[in-house]
């Protein structure tokens, strides 16, 4: 679905971010980039969102260059307007995109069920605890009906619980939508949880160094199987090498 072929990215301040990344993407597949803070993984997925461009190589995707909606964006903070309600917040997109409430209501009460949050369409974000709140972002990036999910670690700021609960309905959605998901995270422990594959980056400029296919099995058991905790040795070993 997407080719990165040779990309590097260099900013003004002379800070090379990333070097030499050439990396496809299928359509479907729910991929970690993961690697330490400041390694490049958020110029990457800016890269690929279109919100940047590399100073070197290509980008290509095969249908053509996404149209508006194709592509969700979740970021680290939820960046809910907060004055507005959760079904006004989800509503954003498509606001924008000129729909009015009429058409866009159902839309946007079925992206706050997905998420699970049937029965909060009316609560301001200041009445919602953070893993809710990241629900109303997480819906907002789906009400487009996005072939593509970019998330920005999206649950880093989340305690430990709830970060497992919402990673979990995470892959119940990946598998409801079928989209393809890009999930970028410093945590190895949620990239071997979530994803089918792993790419590992190094320190920066962040560079390529393993892509690992996970053979764990999908699901809430997961955490429990013996073949994510060798994924998570396997993972330790690799990223001990690459620093
Ligand atoms: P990561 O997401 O892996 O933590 P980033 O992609 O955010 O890493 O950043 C990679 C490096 O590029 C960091 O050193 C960061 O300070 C730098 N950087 C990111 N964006 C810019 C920018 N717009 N201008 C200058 N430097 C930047």
């Amino acid at each position: 679905m997407l080719s990165l072929t040779h990309v590097s990215r260099r900013f003004a301040n002379g800070v090379e971010a990333l070097a030499d990344v050439s990396l496809d993407i299928a359509a479907g597949d729910f991929v970690a980039l993961l690697g330490p803070s400041g390694c490049g993984k958020s110029t990457l997925l800016r890269l690929i969102a279109g919100l940047d461009v590399p100073d070197c190589g290509s980008l290509a995707w095969q249908d053509g260059p996404p149209r508006p909606g194709m592509l969700g964006y979740v970021f680290q903070d939820a960046t809910l307007l907060p004055w507005a309600s959760a079904a006004e917040n989800v509503f954003l997109p498509l606001r924008l995109r000129g729909l009015a409430w009429s058409e866009a209501g159902p839309r946007v009460a079925a992206a706050l069920v997905q998420v699970g949050l049937d029965g909060f369409a009316d609560a301001r974000p200041h009445e919602l605890s953070g893993g809710m709140r990241m629900r109303v972002s997480i819906a907002r990036a789906l009400v487009t009906r996005p072939r593509v999910l970019l998330m920005d670690e999206p649950f880093a700021a989340l305690d430990e619980f709830t970060r497992h609960k919402l990673q979990e309905d995470l892959l119940s959605l990946w598998r409801d939508l079928g989209c393809t998901i890009l999930f970028v995270t410093h945590s190895l422990y949620e990239a071997a949880f979530l994803a089918r594959r792993i790419v590992l980056m190094s320190p920066r400029p962040g560079r390529i160094v393993h892509d690992i296919a996970s053979m764990v099995p999908s699901g809430a058991e997961a955490r429990l199987d013996p073949s994510y905790a060798t994924l998570v040795a396997d993972i330790t070993r690799h990223l001990r090498n690459a620093a």
